[in-house]
């Protein structure tokens, strides 16, 4: 199939110029890519500009409720495993009232593919600050506390465990398309960062400045190197590609510690902890 056969009949109502088009095209030439069954197909969002996607495309869909995307996609994932189910939603919703269902997502492990695109606003309600904003915008707006730091949504997800950590920008469609390819194989939680505009109610620099903050991944750059992608994600600039991979059946080597869950025990680094008091003596 095209990528022009992942299209729904419905045309996108979002703004011209609005990063999320490139998203759609990106994702509907992976999908291609990889020949994905349209009735095999599950696309999940949550509420936002961001969050029309699945609407546009040619799959089953669900525009759920705010926040909530996670749980519901892996609720469809665990009661249908044979069907590619992608979660898509915006930097609001799944860094704010959406937060809590990311780390716990993460630590099921069940092969979701999540993509925030992240402009740092909310869109769809006139401009808000988001979890992602800068704080030099929230001092303008004053549409949040003054002071507020910006979330790292990357750090975010590399702390909580996740094996599949990708970064792209909605300008760069080669790279959208090949990341989101990437995430679809991946055999677990898959988490794509992408960095997208709002051209009506970011300021209108921010498009052009996020994109000169980009830098593509060195070649000799490894994914599975955990503590390199924390450093890229603390970076001041944007890195793109891949930023961690583990392989599949890899314990997560996240926050310091080494977590596993064997045999009804949860270990750290090897060691059971007591089940209930006094039964290490
Ligand atoms: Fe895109 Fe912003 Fe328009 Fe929403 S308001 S459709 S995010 S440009």
């Amino acid at each position: 199939m095209k990528p022009k056969d992942y299209r729904s009949d419905l045309e996108p109502v979002w703004c011209s110029g609005c990063g999320d088009f490139g998203v759609l095209k990106g994702l509907t030439q992976a999908l291609s890519d990889l020949s994905v069954p349209p009735e095999r197909l599950a696309l999940i969002s949550g509420i936002g500009c961001s969050s029309r996607l699945p609407g546009y495309t040619r799959s089953y869909a669900f525009n759920s409720i705010h926040g909530r995307a996670l749980p519901i996609a892996t609720g469809l994932k665990l009661a249908r495993p044979e069907l590619t189910v992608l979660v898509v939603g915006g930097d609001g919703d799944g860094f704010s009232i959406g937060l809590g269902h990311l780390p716990h997502t993460i630590r099921r492990d069940v092969r979701i593919t999540y993509a925030v695109l992240d402009n740092g606003i909310y869109g769809l309600t006139k401009g808000q600050a988001s979890p992602t904003s800068a704080v030099d915008f929230k001092r303008t707006r004053g549409l949040a506390g003054a002071d507020e730091r910006p979330l790292n949504p990357v750090l975010l997800v590399l702390a909580s465990g996740a094996g599949f950590v990708a970064r792209t920008h909605a300008g760069n469609l080669p790279h959208l398309r090949s990341m989101f390819r990437a995430a679809l194989e991946y055999p677990g939680f898959a988490f794509v960062h992408v960095l997208a505009g709002c051209v009506t109610y970011q300021k209108p620099a921010y498009a052009e400045e996020i994109y000169r903050r980009c830098d593509l991944l060195p070649e000799d750059y490894d994914p599975t190197d955990f503590e390199r992608a924390n450093q890229a994600a603390r970076d001041e600039r944007f890195q793109l590609g891949i930023l961690y991979r583990r392989e599949p059946g890899v314990r997560p080597a996240a926050a310091g510690a080494d977590y596993t869950h064997a045999a009804g025990l949860w270990t750290i680094d090897g060691v059971a902890e007591p089940t209930t008091p006094g039964e290490a003596d």
